[in-house]
C-alpha cells in the first residue's frame, strides 16, 4: 500500500514534494497507473495533481492561449478556443484513446509520458508550443522540442512540474491536418502519424508549411527539407511526391509488435499525399 496525496493548491503541492521527494506525480493516471500495475515502476508514494485548480483550464491571454497541464483531454477537445484556433490539436485529441481515456487523461500527462506515439505531440510541435515548468523556487519556459529528449525522457528536474502549455494565437495557417495510422480505426497506438499546418494562396500555391511526424523516431520528427520542398509550389500530388524521399530520410523508425521500421518509413512519406485533398479548397479554417 502506498500513500496517495491529493493537494488542492500549488502551495500544498510544494510542501508535499519537499517531504516526499521520491513520490511519483500523476494527473489522470492513465499512463502511470498502468505502469504501476505492470510492476514497471514502484514509487514509495503518489501525489495526484487532479485537484490543483491552478493547473486546470484554458485561458485566453491576449496573443497567447494558456492550457493548464492537468486539463483533461476531453475538456480541451470541447474548448471553444481550441476548436476555433487550434484544429490541428483538436484533431489529435479526437483520435486519442477512447472517451473514458480522454475523460481521465490530461495533456500534461501526454507530454511528460513523451511517447513517440503521443497523439497531442505532433500538433504541439507544429504549433510551436512553449511549456511552463514550475517549482517552489520559480518557473521557466522551454519549447516542447527541447523538453522531450527521447522516448519517455523529458528535461524535468526533481521538484519541478509541468504547469502549463502556451500556444501563440496568431497563426496564419488555414489548413490544419492530423492523421494517425494504427492497426485499428480507434483505440490504436499510432504506427505513424503526421500533423500539418499549411497556408495556401488563392492560386493554390503553398506559402508556408509546418510538418511533424509521430511514431517514426525517438521523438517527434520535424523535416525542414520537406517543408521547404513543398513551399512555393502548388499543393498537388506531384509536388508532394517530390518531398517523400526527404521524409523517408529524416525519420528513424524502429521495428516493434505493431509494425516494422520499413513499413513505418513508407507510411510516414505517404501521409504527405493526404495534403493534396485540401487543394480543392476543402480546408479546415481556424
Ligand atoms: C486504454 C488506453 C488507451 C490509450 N490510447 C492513447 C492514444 O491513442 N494516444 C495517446 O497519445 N495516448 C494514449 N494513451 C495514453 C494516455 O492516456 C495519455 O498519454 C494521457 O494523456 C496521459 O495523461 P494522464 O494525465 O493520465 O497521465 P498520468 O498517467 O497521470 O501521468 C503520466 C506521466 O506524466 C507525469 N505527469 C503527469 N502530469 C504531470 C505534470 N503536470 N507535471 C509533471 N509530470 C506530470 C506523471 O508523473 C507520469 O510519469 C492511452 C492509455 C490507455 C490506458
Amino acid at each position: 500500500m502506498r500513500d496517495v496525496s491529493l493537494p488542492r493548491s500549488l502551495e500544498e503541492l510544494w510542501g508535499l514534494l519537499d517531504r516526499e521527494s521520491a513520490a511519483a506525480l500523476y494527473a489522470g493516471g492513465t499512463d502511470l497507473l498502468v505502469k504501476l500495475r505492470a510492476g514497471l515502476e514502484d514509487p514509495p508514494a503518489l501525489i495526484c495533481l487532479e485537484r490543483v485548480g491552478e493547473l486546470k483550464g484554458v485561458q485566453d491571454e491576449l496573443d497567447e492561449v494558456w492550457i493548464g497541464a492537468a486539463t483533461t483531454l476531453s475538456t480541451l477537445m470541447e474548448d471553444p478556443i481550441i476548436q476555433r484556433r487550434f484544429q490541428v490539436l483538436r484533431k489529435g485529441l479526437e483520435v486519442l484513446g477512447s472517451p473514458p481515456v480522454r475523460h481521465m487523461g490530461t495533456i500534461g500527462g501526454n507530454i511528460v509520458t513523451a511517447s513517440p506515439a503521443g497523439d497531442t505531440l505532433p500538433a504541439l510541435y507544429v504549433l510551436g508550443a512553449q511549456l511552463e515548468i514550475r517549482s517552489k523556487d520559480g518557473s521557466r519556459v522551454v519549447a516542447i522540442r527541447d523538453f522531450i529528449v527521447g522516448p519517455g525522457q523529458v528535461l524535468l528536474n526533481r521538484g519541478e512540474i509541468l504547469a502549463g502549455i502556451r500556444l501563440r494565437k496568431v497563426q496564419s495557417y488555414a489548413i490544419h491536418h492530423y492523421e494517425k495510422v494504427g492497426r485499428r480505426k480507434s483505440q490504436a497506438c499510432a504506427i505513424a502519424s503526421m500533423a500539418a499546418l499549411l497556408t495556401v494562396s488563392d492560386s493554390g500555391v503553398v506559402e508556408a508549411a509546418r510538418l511533424a511526424w509521430g511514431s517514426v523516431g525517438p521523438t517527434v520528427v520535424i523535416c525542414r527539407e520537406a517543408e521547404a520542398a513543398i513551399e512555393g509550389k502548388p499543393l498537388s500530388m506531384e509536388s508532394l511526391k517530390l518531398a517523400i524521399p526527404l521524409v523517408e530520410k529524416a525519420v528513424s523508425p524502429i521495428d516493434d509488435i505493431r509494425a516494422d521500421a520499413a513499413y513505418r518509413r513508407t507510411v510516414a512519406g505517404l501521409l504527405l499525399l493526404r495534403l493534396s485533398e485540401y487543394s480543392a479548397g476543402t480546408c479546415s479554417a481556424q
